[in-house]
């Protein structure tokens, strides 16, 4: 059945890539964003669709909001290497702005998806990460922005569950990758893909024996939609995400062979607080929502340079 959705963050990566989507299945989408970390040309192709309507506007004070039956809320930057520059409004967009989407659910009575993260694990101690870990997070150190706002995001989602009994689901992604992202973003895939396309050295901060997991955007937003339709969820939290650990290094590598470039490796200092380990463990998702990505890390790669290639 057609529904109205509102898709917080719609013209970001993930955003425009689950707008797209959400369309193609016959919705009708208010993608509400105020372009911060977000690229026009990625709702491009859509923009005219009239099924879409565009919000230019802020998640932490949008205003009058259309009637909806499904909110997904992916409004925040996401790159650590925003966390310097704009930590009050990534700290606001997750905090202040759940808050103003949470009333605007209750008043819709619409259902609600928040966009959380890995990153509410810290520098985790335990690991595959279940849901059930509570994390290790440094709530002062130059992460916290983010880190903790997704935490109280979800703890206040959880008052208004307690409170008013609304239906309002949690995703935690780990590290997804794809077109759409910002050459510029700052994060690893992008970072690696565009050098490796200048002929640049890729930089690996510290010795790259961290270790993460990358699912490919698609997988993603299959897992976006299939939670927000499940008609009875056992939980309210769910990680997504692919359970292929890497080493950065592993992955500079395999970056480097795709592209079949002359770039070497360079070493930059290890940021702050930088997570030394991180793999989902998505045994609840697959069990309770069938869900689990499909596409592997040199497939998905192998899709993502193009789009970079296009923009270098
Ligand atoms: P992105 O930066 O491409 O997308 C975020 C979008 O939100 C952008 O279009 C941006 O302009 C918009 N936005 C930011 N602050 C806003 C505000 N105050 N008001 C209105 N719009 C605002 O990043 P992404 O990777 O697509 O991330 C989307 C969501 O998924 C974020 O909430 C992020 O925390 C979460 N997430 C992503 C990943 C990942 O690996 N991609 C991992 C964990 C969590
Ligand atoms: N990283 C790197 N070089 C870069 C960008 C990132 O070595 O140019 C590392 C970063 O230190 C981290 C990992 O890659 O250990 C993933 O970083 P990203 O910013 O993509 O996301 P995070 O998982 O840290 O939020």
């Amino acid at each position: 059945m057609q529904k109205r959705i509102l898709v917080a963050g719609g013209a970001g990566f993930l955003g425009s890539h689950l707008s797209e989507r959400l369309l193609s299945d016959g919705h009708e989408v208010t993608c509400l964003d105020n372009f911060g970390s977000g690229q026009r040309d990625n709702i491009k192709s859509f923009e005219d669709n009239p099924s879409f309507t565009l919000i230019d506007g802020d998640v932490r004070n949008p205003g009058a909001l259309p009637p909806v039956d499904r909110i997904y809320h992916l409004a925040s930057r996401a790159s650590p290497a925003d966390f310097t520059d704009f930590p009050v409004d990534i700290a606001l967009a997750n905090t202040k702005g759940t808050h103003r989407l949470l009333d605007h659910a209750r008043a819709c009575n619409a259902r609600m998806v928040f966009a959380s993260t890995s990153e509410v694990y810290g520098d985790p101690e335990v690991h595959p990460q279940p849901e059930t870990y509570t994390g290790n997070v440094n709530i002062r150190g130059i992460r916290g922005c983010y880190d903790e706002s997704k935490r109280f995001g979800e703890t206040l989602i959880r008052s208004y569950q307690e409170e008013y009994e609304m239906d309002v689901r949690t995703v935690r992604i780990f590290n997804t990758y794809g077109p759409r992202m910002r050459p510029d973003d700052g994060r690893v895939v992008p970072t690696f893909v565009t050098q490796a396309l200048r002929g640049d050295n890729l930089t690996i901060y510290g010795d790259g024996k961290q270790t993460r997991s990358f699912c490919y955007v698609d997988d993603l937003v299959r897992g976006l939609v299939s939670l927000m339709r499940a008609e009875d969820v056992d939980h309210d939290v769910y990680n997504m995400g692919r359970e292929n650990e890497q080493t950065i290094k592993q992955l500079a590598k395999k970056v480097i062979d795709i592209i079949e470039t002359n770039s070497e490796i360079i070493y930059e200092p290890l940021p702050e607080d930088d997570p030394s380990r991180r793999c989902p463990d998505i045994s609840r998702a697959r069990t309770e929502l069938n869900w689990e990505p499909t596409i592997p890390l040199q497939e998905g790669l192998q899709m993502t340079v193009p789009y970079f290639k296009s923009r270098k």
